[in-house]
């Protein structure tokens, strides 16, 4: 059979054991960041495009490259979220600035970029994250890397390595700027292409480059957290305080800044570092320069994405993760055609009271019933042929033992749970 249709380039279909090992993914992280006061936030697939332009700043690649941009019927210009913050900071500028603060938010929603598809790394890809708006307090940022580490915990990832900085703010950041940029020009001949276009639009980013030269010029560049303002340095020293506090290691990486320009002070990543190259597996930091990036009044906000591809596929390399699918308790074999009606409402019975059945549909042969039951790790099947089904009665076969009795279809589901 030709298959004419294969998934867009860059997106994953999601099923079986990765499905469900990533649903177990998404329900620690949920219990986890519940039990600190997070509730649920869910926001539009598209926004308006200027949300996504005005915080994102215009000569970040993301506006610049990766946008999924359309107009509507009516003309509207609207972009698929390709990262999460702006659009909560969007809905917490409509209909949050009266709760209770800081407003504490996850989602758990799909993200839209048009990038060079890699091992994981989609154009459609999920992120479970966490934004808490409305608070500057240093306890609030330590809390997020704090509950990221018990979920990974509890995932169980280990060996992954915390990288901290504090990139300032409106205050001491530009200084600093002026610092890097007569730096960058100092060492142009040694810098890649893109770092020098950099220089122009968004000179932090050349810390990202992975070209062997410009590492070796960034290496000597000057740092971030050796221009602090007096606060900014306060307030990244109390972050590493309730880090300590709570046992969490990390390492103070200067170089360590992130692509957006609404991002203020603390900056974090998580990594792993055995999937050959390093691998991140999520990045977090604070935004107060964000609100009145959309208009709203400042207002500091805190908060992280983690990508769920990357996570289950760390997992799956690790070997480990949580147990992922639990396999059916009991398969239904009706063979008998009249039986058909009341065996399988007998099976909703049979659900009803906790146990996980499935039926072998539109099968009238038993030797495929059981090289089913089989396949699926069952531990029972129920047979209904026609002598059982004259009798009121069904097989019931043990497929570890291969032992078979009779019970009476009024008992089953009671049998069945001993
Ligand atoms: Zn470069
Ligand atoms: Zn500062």
């Amino acid at each position: 059979m030709s298959q004419e249709f294969q998934a867009p380039r860059g997106t994953l279909d999601w099923f079986g054991a990765r499905a469900g090992l990533r649903r177990a993914v998404l329900d620690a992280a949920r219990e986890v960041f519940e039990s600190a006061g997070y509730g649920q936030v869910v926001t539009p697939t598209f926004e308006d495009t200027g949300v996504f332009a005005r915080t994102s700043g215009e000569g970040s690649d993301v506006v610049r490259k990766e946008m999924y941009s359309f107009t509507d019927r009516s003309g509207r210009p609207l972009t698929l979220r390709p990262e999460g913050t702006a659009g909560v900071m969007r809905a917490y500028l409509e209909h949050m600035t009266r709760l209770p603060q800081p407003v504490k938010v996850w989602y758990e929603v799909p993200m839209f970029r048009y990038a060079a598809v890699q091992k994981g790394r989609y154009r459609e890809h999920y992120q479970f994250g966490v934004e808490a708006i409305g608070s500057d307090d240093p306890a609030v940022d330590a809390e997020q890397i704090g509950l990221q580490r018990r979920w990974y915990e509890r995932v169980g990832v280990r060996g992954l390595q915390l990288l901290l900085n504090s990139i300032g703010d409106g205050r001491c950041r530009p200084a600093y700027l002026q610092l890097l940029v007569s730096y960058l020009d100092e060492h142009a001949d040694e810098l890649c292409d893109e770092c020098r276009e950099r220089r122009d639009l968004n000179p932090l980013r050349t810390f990202d480059c992975k070209e062997k030269g410009c590492r070796a010029v960034m290496a000597g560049a000057p740092k971030i957290t050796d221009h602090l303002c007096e606060e900014c340095a306060a307030h990244f020293a109390d972050v590493r305080a309730h880090l300590d506090a709570r046992g969490v290691a990390y390492t103070v990486d200067p170089g360590l800044v992130r692509g957006l320009d609404y991002y203020t002070r603390t900056a974090w990543e998580w990594q792993w570092n055995e999937l050959g190259a390093q691998s991140a597996l999520s990045g977090g930091g604070r935004y107060d320069g964000l609100a009145e990036q959309l208009g709203g009044r400042p207002t500091p906000g805190v908060g992280f994405g983690a990508g769920v591809e990357r996570l289950v596929l760390t997992l799956e390399e690790m070997g480990a993760g949580p147990a992922t699918q639990r396999p059916l308790d009991v398969l239904f074999a009706v063979l008998a055609d009249d039986a058909r009606p009341r065996v399988h409402a007998l099976m909703d019975d049979v659900r009803a009271a906790g146990l996980r059945c499935d039926a072998a549909y539109g099968g009238r042969r038993l030797k495929r019933a059981l090289e089913l039951a089989d396949r699926r790790g069952v531990a029972a099947v129920v047979i209904v042929g026609d002598d059982e089904w004259g009798a009121g009665e069904a097989s019931v076969r043990d497929m570890t033992t291969g032992d078979q009795r009779r019970v009476a279809l009024e008992t089953l589901a009671e049998e069945l749970r001993r």
